[in-house]
């Protein structure tokens, strides 16, 4: 296999419902999409970097200059067997795992295109049907968070998660329990906490919580050794985790009981599914988290998600939660029971809407051979 040329292309999406968390509020999207013409089939990719390095470093214009000027020159030109292989190939460039994942994917969608199999498939998952949760961003009155909750029960979803940050904690928290006392009910911090908070994490295990994601630092693994041995609610990390070896270190320092899988923050599928077997080896479940995706990251996530041990119900919901009208046919749907069928095309399964992605794209570039 060889890839021929990538096109490089910003698009811009308005998010139907801002989205806020401990760090920033979004409203539109910058979102980078990489076509990779793999021997003459296509496959796409999605950025996960956001607007601003507030979840990590990365950001939708580092992740376009990495891309271009280091990422593609070491592809250019090289012949591999495996969509595997290109994970290995990218390693002179350290970091920037975001930037890598997005041709990584692609990479991996021309190779199941061309073996007319299903990215999930190649890709070794096994369910055809996902079980789909919602994160729920930080609201302006808690009157606000029960109505927003209540919409995603309505609609199915099998599990809650709402964001949090210091002054924003317990109350919200005690609050849904009153009006929700059954629902499967987390919360994420991102990273919004420091190591002597943690009394205010311990009063928030009177809630009964499947999990508490990432509250201290986005590079405190360390920190989150200690908050796990004063917590009884399993830790789930996501910010920490970039690489194989993290995962390896929050698993035997104790750091974590659960973690939240993401393609983009790892670098492609790769190296998610080596920590997916990781995870499983050691008896850890795991679950797929959103990161505000367009039709093609989110379908990368449901392929992501058909892995054995992805036993938790992820973030990965219906399009229609995000956008007016999604970049891809049909657009990804969440069945009353809460769950996302997982589609039998070859590839990710799902057709990119070229005419709407050129209709939102702000800038484009071929590089190629
Ligand atoms: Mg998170």
């Amino acid at each position: 296999m060889r890839v021929r040329g990538i096109t490089l292309r910003e698009i811009r999406m308005p998010l139907l419902v801002p989205f806020e968390t401990s760090m920033e509020r979004t409203t539109v999207r910058r979102i980078l999409l990489v076509e990779a013409n793999v021997d003459g089939t296509t496959g796409w990719g999605e950025c996960v970097a956001g607007e601003t390095p507030s979840y990590g470093p990365e950001t939708t214009e580092t992740a376009w200059h990495v891309l271009r000027e280091f990422i593609w020159p070491l592809m250019k030109g090289k012949e591999f067997s495996s969509a595997a292989e290109v994970w290995a190939m990218l390693e002179r460039v350290r970091g920037h795992e975001m930037a890598k994942g997005t041709i990584e994917s692609a990479i991996w969608d021309a190779e199941a295109r061309q073996k007319n199999l299903p990215l999930w498939r190649l890709l070794g998952g096994k369910r055809e049907e996902i079980a789909s949760g919602v994160s729920v961003g930080i609201k302006a009155s808690l009157e606000e968070l029960v109505r927003a909750v209540q919409v995603e029960l309505e609609a199915g979803y099998q599990r809650i998660k709402i964001k949090i940050k210091p002054g924003i904690d317990v109350e919200p928290v005690r609050r849904l329990r009153k009006e929700f006392p059954n629902i499967k009910l987390m919360v994420d911090a991102n990273s919004a906490y420091r190591r002597p908070d943690w009394p205010l994490l311990k009063e928030l295990e009177n809630f009964y919580l499947m999990m508490i994601e990432q509250p201290l630092g986005w590079d405190d693994l360390y920190g989150h050794v200690d908050l796990q041995k004063k917590l009884e609610t399993p830790i789930c990390l996501d910010e920490c985790i970039h690489t194989e070896e993290q995962a390896l270190a929050a698993i035997e320092l104790g750091a974590c009981r659960i973690i939240n899988i993401k393609m983009g923050r790892v670098g492609g599928h790769t190296v998610a599914r080596r920590i997916h077997d990781l995870c499983e080896m050691n008896g850890m479940p795991v679950w797929c988290g959103g990161m505000l995706e367009a039709g093609i990251g989110r379908a990368h996530n449901i392929a992501l998600s058909t892995l054995p041990n992805f036993t938790l119900p992820g973030d990965v919901a219906a399009s229609k939660r995000y956008w007016a009208e999604d970049i891809i046919e049909p657009e990804v749907v969440v069945s009353p029971r809460g769950t996302i069928a997982v589609p039998s095309g070859a590839g990710i399964g799902f057709t990119p809407r070229v005419g709407r992605i050129e209709a939102l794209t702000v800038r484009k570039e071929l590089l190629s051979e």
